[in-house]
């Protein structure tokens, strides 16, 4: 597989390859979860290190009192990419996900998609491989446990690529449903993690050196108080990624050393909203690159403030796209129009009536 940003592809593509949700899962036990994980990892980790060559800015948000839709785009001059994504937090009482996404990926030298798939397990996958990496540079060295207040679809992959990534043994998880927890433990039950369920947040947090809170509710929940956090911890807080959505008590802020994605986007959908915008944070691609220090101390609180940023996921449809020759779990997708001349393209709607296509039923 290729560690290179992505080679152009010939510009006479016929088709488009398309990894529908059945695919998806073909890919990620195909080469194993937690392989899946370190490589989306090691891509967002190399997009990372070339920061200044992508295109920057905030997602474009819909919002409605239910929720927000979130159109996220970049480009490194050679390629563009972009992900559709919702976020829902009442849709599961209706038997819906809270985060659904799908992604595009396109040669930006011809405009044609080199990539179409599915992003709502995509998702999961990078939105934990991104914590993991985060935490490698900022959690505290010899980890053994991490708390997870919040356990729903993103959950259980927090905690394999926690594992993966950082060799942690232990989890403690806590949800205000305890159905989510015993769920969560159920998934975990064969993967060498030793998962205890929670009564309390108090109760998950106990002993633990990682705190994840990975909850949805669309409103500025306080998961975490300041008492519940004593020195030394890395935070990794997921589920706070919407204006008016955050997770952890303003007071734990001022506490912490705060590393982002992207300040700007940040600012307006993280913890970061209940601060002033010129209160320092520090971006993580800056840790990465050795331009700025990550965990510094042992008694450091480190927050990530995750929000989930486009060129995470650009990273991650470049993973994919990059694994697809070696397995071949995709399809052909018939999505851009091909006509012998390139002008003639009614010609071929003309000819295609003539050979009695697609006549009405
Ligand atoms: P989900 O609905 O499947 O799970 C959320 C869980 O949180 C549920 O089990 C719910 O019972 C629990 N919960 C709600 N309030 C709680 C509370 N006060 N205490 C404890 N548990 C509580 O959602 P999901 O797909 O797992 O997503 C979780 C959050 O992560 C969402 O807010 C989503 O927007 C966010 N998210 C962030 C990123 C990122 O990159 N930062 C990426 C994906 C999802």
């Amino acid at each position: 597989m290729s560690n290179s940003p992505i080679d152009l592809l010939p510009s006479d593509l016929a088709y488009v390859p398309f990894v529908s949700v059945d695919n998806m899962m073909r890919n990620v036990r195909a080469i194993g979860v937690e392989t899946f994980l370190r490589g989306i990892a090691r891509y967002i980790e190399q997009d990372f290190l070339r920061w200044e060559s992508f295109d920057k800015k905030p997602r474009i948000p819909a919002h409605a009192p239910q929720g927000v839709i979130e159109l996220m785009p970049t480009s490194d001059g050679k390629t563009f990419g972009f992900k559709y994504v919702n976020g829902h937090p009442g849709n599961t009482r209706d038997g819906l996900q809270t985060v659904t996404g799908f992604g595009v990926l396109s040669n930006l030298m011809t405009g044609y998609p080199m990539l179409f798939t599915e992003m709502t397990i995509l998702t999961a996958l990078r939105t934990a491989a991104n914590s993991a990496l985060a935490a490698k540079y900022l959690a505290p060295k010899g980890s053994t446990t991490m708390a997870i207040i919040g356990n729903g679809a993103q959950s259980d992959f927090q905690c394999l690529a926690f594992k993966e990534m950082l060799g942690l043994t232990e989890i403690r998880a806590y949800d205000i449903d305890s159905a989510a927890s015993l769920r969560l433990a159920r998934n975990l039950a064969s993967s060498g993690l030793n998962v205890t369920i929670c009564k309390t947040p108090e109760d998950a947090i106990e002993g633990a050196q990682i705190i994840t809170t990975v909850t949805a509710d669309k409103k500025s929940a306080t998961i975490l108080t300041d008492n519940m956090i004593g020195t030394g911890v890395h935070i990794n807080a997921v589920g706070g990624d919407c204006p008016g959505k955050t997770e952890l008590h303003r007071d734990i802020l001022l506490r912490s050393d705060i590393f982002v994605e992207f300040p700007d986007q940040t600012h307006i959908e993280g913890e970061f909203q209940q601060l002033d915008r010129d209160h320092p944070v520090t971006e993580l691609w800056q840790v990465y690159a050795g331009k700025a220090e990550g965990r510094t101390s042992q008694d450091q609180i480190t927050l990530f403030d995750s929000v989930g940023f486009a060129v995470e996921d650009f990273a991650a449809l470049r993973y994919v796209h990059d694994l697809l020759p070696k397995t071949g779990y995709f399809e052909k997708l018939d999505l851009l129009a091909d006509p012998d001349d390139p002008r003639d393209l009614y010609g071929m709607v003309l000819r295609s009536a003539a050979n009695g296509d697609h006549q009405a039923a």
